[in-house]
């Protein structure tokens, strides 16, 4: 595998939280902090009505901008949803895809996140693959099986050329938004994992140059313990990304030693 050249990412998943101006305010601290800290990329995933907005407060900064969720179809009758060629125009140039709240309460399905990942690659949007088990899951000792399965039918399709750009999040379910973090070694194993995976899809030279995040709970108590992981390329943050107290050191600490 070469040498790792992944820059750290921390990343802020904003849910259906924060109106206009508690969102200026973060974006302006955070795009403040990208001029003096190089060495992490920042990226922020507000609700869609907000996504012009902020790309147009950070624009000139390091920060970047995700959407959180978008459909596979270009256009058409699917009222409620957004194409990935709108997300691209409203200024995001990334996309959350497949989040355990748009599994398991929304019902996605495996199969309509491969679609979403094409159809992102295909407007040159990154995605950012959210996998993980449920908690029934780990117990009954599955939790490689079913990020494995989730993984190969997402990226089924997607050539070595896109692979490289694919940030793949891992998010146990049972540690979202619970307080619950998955320990340092627990997290090390499946990032490991999915690192292998990635490389068997590929090759181990587009699986090095893919970010693979840890999500679930992440707070700046428990960042260090995470970040120091040779696999985990840094995080993706509910919670604790809603406010500059909590995300900026998180953010500071996310660089690799
Ligand atoms: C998330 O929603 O992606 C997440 C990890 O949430 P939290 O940090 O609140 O657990």
């Amino acid at each position: 595998m070469s040498e790792n050249t992944r820059v750290p990412m921390a990343a802020g998943n904003w849910k259906m939280n924060l109106g206009r101006d508690s969102a200026r305010k973060l974006v302006d601290e955070l795009r403040n902090l990208s001029y003096s800290l190089e060495s992490v990329q920042i990226l922020v995933a507000p609700p869609a009505l907000l996504l012009p907005l902020v790309a147009d407060w950070v624009s000139g900064s390091r920060v970047m901008v995700a959407a959180q969720n978008m459909h596979w179809e270009a256009r058409g009758a699917f009222t409620g949803e957004l194409s990935a060629s709108m997300v691209r125009e409203a200024g995001a140039t990334h996309v959350i895809l497949g989040h355990s709240e748009r599994r398991h309460v929304f019902g996605e399905s495996d199969d309509w996140i491969r679609r979403k990942v094409g159809a992102a690659l295909a407007a040159d949007l990154v995605p950012i693959l959210c996998v993980g088990e449920k908690l029934e899951e780990r117990e009954a000792g599955r939790t490689l099986d079913v990020v494995g399965r989730q993984l190969s039918i997402a990226l089924d399709g997607v050539g070595a050329d896109d692979g490289a750009k694919i940030v793949v999040a891992y998010e146990p379910v049972w540690a979202i938004g619970t307080g619950k973090t998955a320990t340092p070694a627990d997290a090390r194993e499946v990032h490991a994992f999915v690192r292998r995976s990635l490389a068997e899809t590929w090759d181990g030279e587009t699986a090095g140059r893919a970010h693979i995040l840890y999500g679930g709970s992440v707070k700046p108590s428990n960042i260090a313990g995470l970040i120091a992981e040779p696999d985990i390329d840094g995080t993706l943050v509910g919670g604790a990304s809603l406010t500059a107290e909590q995300f900026v050191p998180i953010v500071k600490s996310s660089m690799k030693r």
